[in-house]
C-alpha cells in the first residue's frame, strides 16, 4: 500500500490518556448534578453516543436533557471531542463520574481509525488512510503551507461523478459520509498533530467524493469545525469544491456561509468538458456560469476555478484563450488554480511539462485572469486523490471500489 519512495509512519498520536480517576467530591461530580445513574431513567438517548462526533453542542445538550443534565454538558463534551481530541467518556474529567460511567456503558463516540500514514519526506505532506466503522476506507491529506496546515477532507466513499482523469471514481460511489465521519477526519488528524503542538488551520473539502452531492452532511461538518468551542476554524479558511452541481451551488449560496467555493472547470468548452466530466452533460458551462454569477452576487465571495492540466488534452494556448473568454462572462475578478495532473496508472494521460504549465498560466494572465499554479505537494507519495485507497483495496483483494 505504500510507495517505495515514501515514508510510512506508525499511527501515533492516539487519544490523550485519561487524566486519572476523579476524586470524590470533584467539581461537577457532586450528588444532585443530574439524575445520572438513577435506575428509573432510560439509557436510550435520541442520538446514539457512538454518533456524537457529528452533533453540535446544543444537540448534545438536547440529547442529555432527556437525562435531566444541565445544558452546559453539551458544550463540555463537544470541547473534549473537537478541541482536545478525547473520545473516551471515561477521560472527560469535568463530567460527573456517574455520568461518565453511564455514557461509557452506551459506547464511546466513534472516529475513523488510522490504518496508515504516508509522509512526503521533502514537503511534509501526510496522507492518511482511514478505516470507518463499517470497514470502508477513505483518505484525508494534510498539507503544509506558509500560512498554516490545510486538511483535505473526503466527503464520500468513492465518487459517482466519473471524471476521466480521477482515481477516486474508478469504482463508483459506495456511500455518502456522515457529518460525524467528516468531523472524525479532522479530529484524528488534530489528535496526531497535538503531539507536536500543531493544529489544522484550513479545511478544503476536496478529497474523495463530490461534497455538494452530500451537502447536508458537509454543511453540518463545516459548522462543527467552525464552532469556537471546538476546532474553531474560520469559515474564511474553508473551501468546498464541486464538479458543477448547479442546484446545489444555488442552495449553498442561500446558506450565506463566507466559505470559498472551488469549481472544477478543467476544460475550456462544452465538448471537451462533457468528455472529461460527465456532469457537464447535465449542467453545461453556460448554466454553471449562471449559478457561479449568482453565488458571487449573493455571498460576495470570490470563486476559485480549478483546472487540472493534462498534456495535449486541455493545456494548449487556444484552450487558455477560451477559458479566459468563459470567465470574462462572470463580470468580476476570478481566480484560476492550475493543477498539473497527478499521474494515475489506470488513466492514459500525461502530466504537462513545467514549461507547458507556465505557458498556459502566462496566456491566462495576459488576458487579465488571476492565476496560481498549485505547488505539487506530496509528489513522493501517491499524490492523486484516491490512489492510496485503491492500492489498499487491491491489496485486500477488492479492487471494485
Ligand atoms: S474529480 Fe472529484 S468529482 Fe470528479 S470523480 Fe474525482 S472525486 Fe469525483
Amino acid at each position: 500500500m505504500v510507495a517505495a519512495d515514501s515514508t510510512t509512519v506508525p499511527a501515533t498520536g492516539g487519544e490523550p490518556a485519561a487524566a486519572g480517576p476523579v476524586a470524590a467530591g470533584a467539581p461537577g461530580d457532586a450528588a444532585g448534578s443530574g439524575p445520572a445513574g438513577r435506575d428509573a431513567t432510560p439509557d436510550l438517548l435520541p442520538v446514539p453516543t457512538r454518533q456524537w462526533v457529528g452533533l453540535l453542542p446544543e444537540e448534545l445538550a438536547a440529547a442529555l436533557a432527556t437525562w435531566g443534565e444541565p445544558s452546559y454538558r453539551g458544550q463540555q463534551i463537544f470541547t473534549w471531542m473537537h478541541r482536545r481530541g478525547v473520545t473516551r467518556f471515561a477521560a472527560m474529567t469535568d463530567l460527573p463520574k456517574a455520568l461518565r460511567r453511564r455514557l461509557a456503558a452506551l459506547g464511546d463516540p466513534v472516529v475513523p481509525e488510522v490504518r496508515a500514514v504516508q509522509v512526503d519526506p521533502e514537503d511534509g505532506t501526510r496522507k492518511y488512510l482511514l478505516e470507518l466503522a463499517d470497514g470502508q476506507l477513505i483518505e484525508t491529506v494534510l498539507m503544509r503551507y506558509r500560512y498554516g496546515l490545510s486538511l483535505c477532507v473526503s466527503s464520500q466513499v468513492g465518487c459517482a461523478m466519473g471524471c476521466r482523469f480521477c482515481a477516486s471514481t474508478l469504482g463508483g460511489l459506495v456511500r455518502n459520509l456522515s457529518a460525524a465521519e467528516m468531523a472524525g477526519q479532522l479530529l484524528v488528524v488534530n489528535r496526531h498533530l497535538a503531539v507536536q503542538g500543531e493544529r489544522v488551520s484550513h479545511l478544503v473539502v476536496m478529497g474523495i467524493g463530490e461534497p455538494l452531492q452530500n451537502l447536508d452532511a458537509t454543511l453540518r461538518f463545516l459548522r462543527i469545525a467552525h464552532h469556537p468551542k471546538g476546532a474553531g476554524i474560520s469559515y474564511r479558511h474553508m473551501t468546498v469544491s464541486t464538479s458543477g452541481l448547479v442546484p446545489q451551488i444555488r442552495r449553498l449560496a442561500e446558506e450565506g456561509l463566507p466559505i470559498t467555493l472551488a469549481v472544477s472547470l478543467h476544460a475550456p468548452n462544452d465538448a471537451l468538458r462533457s468528455w472529461l466530466m460527465p456532469v457537464n452533460r447535465r449542467w453545461p458551462m453556460a448554466e454553471l456560469m449562471d449559478a457561479c454569477r449568482e453565488y458571487v452576487q449573493r455571498t460576495g465571495r470570490r470563486i476559485t476555478f480549478e483546472y487540472v492540466l493534462i498534456e495535449d488534452v486541455n493545456d494548449r494556448p487556444e484552450h487558455a484563450a477560451e477559458v479566459a473568454d468563459v470567465l470574462a462572462g462572470l463580470g468580476g475578478p476570478v481566480h484560476v488554480n492550475l493543477i498539473p495532473w497527478n499521474p494515475v496508472s489506470e488513466r492514459p494521460f500525461k502530466a504537462p511539462s513545467p514549461q507547458r504549465v507556465e505557458a498556459f498560466a502566462a496566456a491566462l494572465r495576459r488576458r487579465g485572469v488571476n492565476v496560481t499554479v498549485r505547488r505539487q505537494l506530496g509528489r513522493r507519495i501517491e499524490a492523486a486523490c484516491g490512489q492510496l485507497r485503491r492500492r489498499a483495496l487491491a491489496a485486500a483483494g477488492d479492487g471494485s471500489s
